[in-house]
């Protein structure tokens, strides 16, 4: 894997001025243009949009992928070299597409690297369920992309991968790496669309289980979908969203503590399931932490991913800006925002933004950009702040901040999150070591990365 001054050199000498325009033409439907959501007038490639009645026929075409479990896991493994002869290739597309930053692709070119090398060592054992349906979001393109699909494709599936709307052309360069090294076409068919594709394989009684990966209604919707249309028994594998916390008592290291909230909340700009969306700070620190805080706020860097200083790039699309905007904008009205910098332009770039509230419990919804909520809690409310975090309902990564070893028990205990980061970033994952998922409303289970998640790819002794 390349080190990160050689990743440099690549990134830059795919730069995206006389870049290749990437084609996919993977389906037969209306064709159109990309742009980059850092610099709209750069035209990354071109797409043909697959239709429902597509999908629904390549469900009813997939054939299990006939190889021997060794044979299965030689070419995932020669995908994972792939991927990683054409990591400058990749790095761009993810900059170009998805808006990544040098640091944030090189993360997600290797987590992808071992979600194929991981799942590649579990190839034995077992017996596929059939076809499944792979759909994945836009936030991670290309790692929960590979993720899904080599675990699929490990246990013996076909698969039908269905990437975001925002993001096929990398899907379609991952799936073009995955049939060169030797996945036959009949085994992974690419299905781009949007989410009248995805529901159309999810209600398709060809289908034998769904991997998906989005917003929390989203899943909802392919539950009920599922249980209509697909035969009892089929999974749902869901990871979603997530209304993130972390406490900071006034016994935590505060540098330590400001440097890993920035970067939980504002690194991917705040677009990642697990990002620190809810802070809880001790009161009688607060002020000055706030103060440390915002100054630390000060020196982010908001520009092109392209710059190597840059720490936040664009949110995905002018949608999602707008979005995002409009709820700072109403924080802005009711007198909550405590710090918001400023976003360059053009490109679609929000200001990260530091808004107070009075608990987790007023947040409605996760809001999937660079907004960070502040709350204080006094010395004797910390239950009632554990209480409150639970009563969410969504239980993905949790963060604590403290100097107390029986606290960091108690809490870590009393908190229903299936990732519990205590004194370090609320950000990340390791394939095979630690694995990445939640609980409630925001996933079901069992964690991707980890050794149990491709039990449900197989079909269990009761199915047989
Ligand atoms: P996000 O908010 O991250 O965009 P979504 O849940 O909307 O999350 O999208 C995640 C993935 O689910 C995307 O690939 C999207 O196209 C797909 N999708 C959206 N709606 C449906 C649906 N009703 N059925 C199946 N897939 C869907």
């Amino acid at each position: 894997m390349a080190r990160i001054d050689a990743a440099r050199d690549a990134f830059a000498r795919h730069r995206w001025k006389g870049a290749p325009l990437v084609a996919c033409d993977a389906a037969a439907g209306p064709r159109e243009e990309r742009v980059n959501p850092a610099i709209p007038s750069d035209i990354v490639g071109s797409v043909t949009w697959a239709t429902a009645e597509q999908a629904t026929a390549a469900a009813a075409a997939a054939q299990p992928w006939d190889a021997s479990a060794a044979e299965r896991a030689r070419i995932l493994n020669a995908a994972a070299d792939l991927y990683e002869d054409h990591f400058g290739e990749l790095f761009a597309l993810l900059h170009r597409e998805a808006g990544k930053t040098l640091l944030d692709a090189v993360a997600e070119l290797r987590e992808a690297v071992d979600f194929l090398r991981y799942y590649a060592t579990q190839a034995e054992g077992g017996v596929p369920r059939g076809t499944f349906a792979c759909i994945s979001p836009w936030n991670f393109p290309l790692a929960i992309f590979t993720g899904q699909l080599s675990a699929a494709l490990a246990a013996g599936n076909a698969v039908l991968a269905k990437p975001a709307e925002q993001t096929p052309l990398i899907a379609w360069r991952a799936t073009q790496l995955l049939h060169e090294a030797g996945v036959p076409a009949t085994a992974l068919q690419l299905l781009p669309g949007a989410g009248d594709v995805g529901a159309a394989l999810t209600s398709c009684p060809d289908v034998d289980g769904v991997a998906f990966t989005g917003s929390t209604e989203t899943a909802q919707a392919i539950h009920r979908a599922m249980a209509e249309n697909l035969a009892p028994g089929a999974p749902l594998i869901a990871e979603t969203g997530g209304l993130n916390a972390m406490i900071v008592d006034s016994t935590a290291l505060p540098e330590q503590a400001v440097a890993a909230i920035v970067e939980s909340a504002f690194q991917s700009a705040g677009q990642r399931c697990s990002a620190l969306r809810c802070l809880y700070v001790q009161e009688d620190i607060a002020e000055d932490f706030l103060k440390m805080l915002t100054g630390a706020m000060d020196v982010l860097v908001m520009d092109n991913p392209w710059n190597p200083a840059t720490d936040a790039g664009p949110v995905i699309d002018e949608e999602a800006a707008e979005g995002i905007r409009a709820y700072v904008a109403k924080a802005r009205k009711e007198g909550r925002v405590i710090k918001e910098l400023h976003a360059p332009a053009p490109g679609h770039f929000v200001a990260p933004a530091l808004l107070r509230v009075p608990g987790i419990k007023a947040m409605e919804r996760e809001i999937f950009g660079p907004v960070l909520h502040v709350a204080t809690f006094g010395s004797e409310e910390l239950d009632r702040v554990i209480a409150d975090i639970n009563a969410t309902g969504y239980g993905l990564t949790f963060g604590l901040m403290t100097r107390i070893d029986d606290r960091v028990q108690h809490v870590t205990e009393a908190v229903h999150a299936g990732n519990i980061y205590v004194n370090r970033n609320q950000i990340g994952a390791i394939v095979g070591s630690q694995p990445f998922g939640g609980e409630g409303l925001s996933g079901t289970g069992p964690k991707a990365g980890g050794p149990h998640y491709l039990s449900r790819f197989r079909a269990q002794p009761a199915d047989e």
